[in-house]
């Protein structure tokens, strides 16, 4: 999952991992919108160094640096890094080059530095505003302090080893928070489209997902109940793919003459009634899980659209396998590896498309 941003809901963050849960996440420290921040109330501005003002370990401090601080000052904030570093020495020249005062103290996310930058400043919790780019000690600290958090995406890749540890918490922990970040819906060339919303969380993607394991399902119960049915289920002692293989030739020689087996003729009759059951299963978990269509309210509308979308499906997978036959001159075996690949996949597609955009279409109103 890339880095997301946006502001996040975190009333709908389990109590457990709220306290790591910023108020927003921006790209980068030009993306924090100081005028917003200065209409809400907040005066002062707390924030990180390594990753958040200037990459990590470095002393040049970026041109969009200067003039994010020199803005932020212009509208009248007091600006104070809280630092966890040991190079005292550096972050003092720092300081001095962006012109800025710094903390030192007890590591965040302890609350000592922020609660001293208050009183340094003379102001509230709700007055301040705390930006930088770990969750586990900037945004931690800064909640557990009762002070707003902003997220910034780190500047470099690099880091101490101790905050690639940090780096594996925070990927688990964003997991969590980017749910509750509103999914936009834009319109591009008058489709909607899912804006800001990393592929796997598309939801056509999730139910292309489900679709595929609804359809691997479906696959086990039609094999699975086909062998059943021809091998192992006993009629009066035999399998009951041999008894009604007998029953049918005898009955219907016309249509089923005389075959090398007997089971042979119960092949095709089974066949139909396992497909039967298993386009049943498709349709029952598809409308439920994939397409998530609750009521009995159009059941039996859907299901003749899901028949007649499976049915042509069929006919598409029986023509696309028997016209790459020969795909591979010469090579029967791989000719049927590519043929079968392809059907399955443009089938795939096919039913899924077709149940999506005609089976369970649901008006919008
Ligand atoms: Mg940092």
């Amino acid at each position: 999952v890339n880095f997301r941003t946006g502001k996040f809901d975190r009333t709908k963050i389990a109590p457990m991992w709220r306290g790591f849960c910023p108020m927003e996440a921006v790209e980068s420290l030009t993306d924090v919108d100081l005028q917003a921040l200065a209409d809400r109330g907040k005066r002062l501005i707390l924030v990180d160094v390594d990753n958040t003002l200037l990459p990590w370990r470095s002393e040049d401090i970026p041109e969009s640096t200067f003039h994010w601080l020199e803005h932020a000052k212009k509208l009248g904030f007091d600006v104070c890094i809280l630092s966890n570093t040991r190079h005292r020495e550096r972050l003092k020249r720092l300081s001095e080059k962006m012109g800025i005062d710094y903390l030192l103290g007890r590591f965040k996310p302890s609350r000592r530095m922020y609660l001293a930058a208050l009183q340094k400043y003379k102001r509230e919790p709700a007055e301040a505003v705390m930006i930088g780019d770990q969750l586990v000690t900037d945004i931690l600290g800064a909640n557990r302090s009762g002070i707003e958090a902003i997220w910034v995406k780190q500047m470099t890749e690099r880091d101490l080893i101790t905050t690639k540890i940090n780096r594996a918490f925070e990927r688990f922990l964003r997991g969590f928070f980017y749910r509750t970040l509103p999914v936009e819906t834009i319109l591009e060339d008058g489709v909607a489209k899912t804006a800001g919303v990393s592929l796997v969380e598309r939801p056509i993607v999730r139910q292309f997902a489900k679709f595929v394991i609804i359809g691997a399902m479906s696959f086990v119960i039609d094999a699975g109940l086909h062998y059943l049915l021809m091998f192992v289920v006993p009629v009066h002692g035999e399998p009951l793919g041999t008894a009604l293989g007998g029953w049918l030739v005898q009955n219907y020689p016309q249509i089923f003459g005389s075959p090398p087996r007997v089971s042979d003729a119960a092949f095709p009759v089974l066949k139909v009634f396992s497909a039967t059951i298993s386009i049943f299963n498709g349709f029952f978990w598809n409308r439920r899980w994939t397409f998530k269509i609750r009521g009995r309210e159009d059941r039996f509308k859907h299901l003749v659209k899901f028949f007649t979308v499976a049915l042509i499906g069929l006919i598409l997978n029986t023509v696309i396998a028997s016209g790459l036959n020969n795909v591979v001159p010469g090579h029967a075996r791989w000719s049927w590896a590519v043929g079968t690949a392809v059907a399955t996949v443009v089938v795939a597609f096919w039913n899924f498309t077709g149940h999506r955009l005609w089976t369970f279409r649901q008006k919008t109103s």
